[in-house]
């Protein structure tokens, strides 16, 4: 989601900032507003009309589409097509054509490395066709009700899923999927981005998704509001670290595909900001003083992070390490 927030935020500033032009004193909103898909769609300037599937192959048997929401990974192979995450159904059609490809169109099995709408609610449409969806146990129960995802500027109300698109297995710590003639192992290292995230790793292509819990666009959005937690996303991710080597294929839930090494750095980053934050808060900061004292600047370049993709990290840090 994280690419998102910066976008809608852009969005959301440019609106202030028109209200601040029409009134000679705008006042600030002193409550961030709660918004549904379209709304939050709009705001983001998602387009399912324009949007284009680009495809990248990343090993024999395993390639990843990018489109709109959370990357999809994708085994193709003598048992069928098993993908990772599944975006939105309104893409669908597109997706599938991008299946047809380099495999079949028809879907076996999804595995959702979360619950967050852009990156499962394909599911609505998978689950329909008989697809079979597995996720985090934690994750399915998230996805029985109604809950607010809080983006710091806005929050997301996103809905129940209705039951044909509920996960039909679910695991705790750890399972093995044997598929298309290797072993894909999904791992829980417990909350992270949320309570229920899943890094799936394929063994026989050496490649990890990692969900939300690595994005090279910036800085981690952490779903604080929903179990979410810095330190389980810096654990997290070096569990995972201490199951692949150098030479492994990260996938991550936003942004292009890259190789452990990134990661390891993302975790440095993670832990340095992540024990400033800590200090100033044992120090008596409050979240307006830990702003202005800029714990990431050293940082913000190399991860390509703008100023709200800070502010949200700082927020949602914050909210973890004071919970
Ligand atoms: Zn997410």
């Amino acid at each position: 989601m994280e690419r998102l927030i910066s976008i809608v935020l852009a969005a959301y500033f440019a609106i202030l900032a028109g209200a601040a032009q029409a009134h000679s004193e705008p006042e600030a909103p002193t409550e961030a507003p709660v918004l549904e898909l379209e709304a939050l769609l709009a705001a983001f300037g998602w387009d399912f009309e324009d949007a284009q599937i680009r495809i990248v192959k990343v090993a024999d048997g395993l390639h990843v589409l990018f489109g709109l929401g959370g990357n999809i990974a994708v085994s193709s192979g003598e048992d069928g097509v098993l993908v990772v995450d599944d975006q939105f159904p309104q893409l669908m059609p597109k997706i599938k054509k991008a299946l047809r490809e380099f495999a079949d169109d028809d879907v076996d099995v999804a595995i959702n490395t979360h619950w967050h709408f852009d990156h499962a609610e394909g599911n609505l449409t998978l689950g329909k066709e008989g697809t079979q969806i597995i996720a985090h146990k934690n994750s399915r129960e998230k996805m029985l009700t109604d809950n607010i995802v809080n983006l710091v500027i806005v929050k997301y109300d996103q809905k129940a899923y209705p039951a044909h698109g509920l996960p039909d297995v679910t695991f705790d710590k750890a399972m093995s999927y044997f598929y298309n003639g290797g072993e894909i192992e999904l791992l829980h290292f417990g909350a992270a981005h949320t309570s229920g995230d899943a890094a799936v790793i394929f063994r026989k292509q050496n490649a990890v998704h990692m969900g939300d819990i690595f994005n090279n666009t910036g800085y981690p959005f952490i779903d604080a509001g929903n179990g979410g937690h810095i330190d389980g996303m810096i654990s997290f991710c070096e569990k995972v670290l201490a199951e692949i080597d150098d030479d492994t294929i990260v996938i991550p839930g936003h942004g292009p595909v890259t190789r452990a090494p990134e990661m390891r750095r993302y975790v440095e980053i993670l832990r340095t900001t992540r024990d400033r934050i800590k200090a100033m808060i044992d120090d008596g900061m409050s979240l307006e003083e830990i702003v202005a004292a800029e714990p990431t600047a050293e940082f913000n370049e190399e991860l390509g992070a703008g100023a709200p993709n800070v502010a949200i990290y700082l927020d949602r840090v914050y909210a973890s390490l004071t919970k």
